[in-house]
């Protein structure tokens, strides 16, 4: 079973490398700036309902919301450093590692399955570098 900060890391370097920038940005809105899930929404014409189900699936990780809170304030950072290994051309997406063209609903699958290596390379100096300098 992995640590809170491990499940929280990867799940945000999954989303990033995928592009996903607008997901982690509204996790951190609502745990940071503690903007509303309807706020949220509104700003980036998604459901509220979607921005609070990113917002569970952190929670369920760390298994509060205090805790997932110090763990997004703590990796945010090193994760929007990360550069993008997905690029969009209108529906088509082609990941940059490996030349596949994918649709959206599979860039997600195909980085955790074909890119693990470079998935947990990234998590593990990530959460080495968050150890050494924060509580979480
Ligand atoms: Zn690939």
């Amino acid at each position: 079973m992995e640590d809170a900060v491990t499940a929280i890391t990867k799940y945000l370097v999954i989303k990033k490398l995928a592009g996903d920038t607008l997901t982690i940005l509204a996790i951190k809105e609502y745990l940071i700036d503690g903007l509303s899930p309807s706020t949220i929404g509104y700003k980036y014409k998604i459901s509220k309902f979607r921005v609070r189900g990113y917002i569970q699936r952190i929670i369920d990780k760390a298994r509060s919301h205090a805790a997932a809170t110090a763990v997004v304030k703590a990796v945010l950072p090193y994760i929007l450093g990360i550069d993008p290994i997905i690029l969009r051309i209108g529906n088509t997406y082609i990941c940059l590692l490996c030349d596949a063209h994918l649709k959206s609903e599979n860039v997600e699958h195909h980085i955790r399955r074909r890119h693990r290596d470079v998935v947990n390379s990234i998590v593990e100096q990530i959460v080495l570098k968050v150890r050494r300098h924060s509580q979480v």
